[in-house]
């Protein structure tokens, strides 16, 4: 179907994204203006049309505009997001994602010469900043960068939905997207802070609401927070167990069923935790000396606690 891609060469230049149509270029005209690295919200246009030249101009302008295009059984309407092949896929599973743009202007002089003006979609390795932790699998993140491409090269429509994430009910499947990221300036509109740690919220990981101050925490919060109070509460006890008698002074004197302990090595204790069934289990692994031979099954200690709010503390269910 869509034998004739070849038509248009679109290339990607590193992170960026370049595409050449055989008949138009696209440059932007920018103001000189100084950027101010303070910003912190990005100034966010979808459409910059005003902002661009584009060669031959004169033939852009003659071409009729439709607000439809069709490819074989496929109507695309200016609006939608469309996928785009990426040059050199050809359907080998697992092969890089096809190109995600939104249709802004539809334009042709015959049905065998149709142009599509849009404005690009990243995929997040394909920012200038790369990948960051909190990218989901499916994220996607919508742009205003530029392009003129031959209507042949788009492949199908997506499924892609934009994530409000102040809305607690918003749920989606496919892909998503909610930010922006603003080719004149550069800049990347931040997501929502979640959290005690204040960071963002990658949603192919947990987070748990607390229903008495309503805050949502990164399980791994939660998880770094039960290791952090076990491995405290270990080095209690140990303080506590240095105030015993010495137990290698009274060697030989008193051989009671309580196994030897040795104060002067330190036990090697590593602490785990995972969230299970509405608890956060705690592991305690105890690597006891050498001379301990008859403690290997009693050496982890398996606790499980309830989950408390990192801000409010009470239980959260
Ligand atoms: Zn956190
Ligand atoms: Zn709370």
């Amino acid at each position: 179907m869509n034998e004739d891609t070849s038509s248009a060469s679109i290339k990607s230049n590193n992170r960026r994204l370049e595409l050449e149509t055989p008949k138009f270029t696209i440059k932007i005209n920018l103001p000189k203006q100084p950027r101010s690295k303070k910003k912190r919200k990005a100034h966010f246009e979808l459409d910059i049309i005003d902002k661009l030249i584009i060669e031959p101009r004169a033939e852009w302008n003659m071409m009729k505009e439709y607000s439809i295009f069709k490819h074989g059984e496929i109507a695309f309407e200016r609006g939608e997001i469309v996928e785009v092949k990426r040059p050199g896929n050809d359907g080998t599973p697992g092969e890089r994602k096809e190109w995600l743009a939104k249709v802004l202007e539809v334009k042709a002089d015959s049905p065998h010469c149709v142009y599509v003006r849009v404005a690009w979609f990243y995929w997040p390795e394909d920012l200038p900043m790369g990948r960051m932790e909190y990218h989901g699998r499916n994220e996607a993140i919508e742009s205003n960068h530029p392009d003129i491409i031959d209507a042949m090269t788009v492949n199908s429509k997506v499924d892609i939905k934009e994530w409000d994430e102040e809305d607690e009910e918003a749920t989606f499947n496919g892909y998503y997207y909610r930010q922006q990221y603003d080719y004149l300036s550069g800049q990347l509109t931040a997501p929502r802070e979640f959290c005690i740690c204040e960071r963002y919220y990658n949603p192919d990981t947990r987070i748990v609401n607390c229903p008495g101050c309503n805050i949502w925490m990164h399980e791994e919060c939660i998880i770094a927070n039960a290791v952090k109070r076990h491995k405290k509460s270990s080095l209690t006890a140990k303080i506590g167990d240095d105030l015993k008698p010495d137990p290698l002074a009274e060697k030989g004197r008193k051989k009671g069923r309580d196994k030897p302990k040795k104060s002067t090595s330190k036990p090697d204790q590593n602490v785990a935790a995972v969230l299970f069934d509405g608890k956060i289990r705690i592991k305690e692994i105890i690597k006891k000396g050498d001379d301990d031979s008859d403690s290997g099954l009693d050496a982890d200690t398996i606790i499980d606690e309830d989950i408390r709010c990192l801000k409010c503390g009470i239980v959260v269910p």
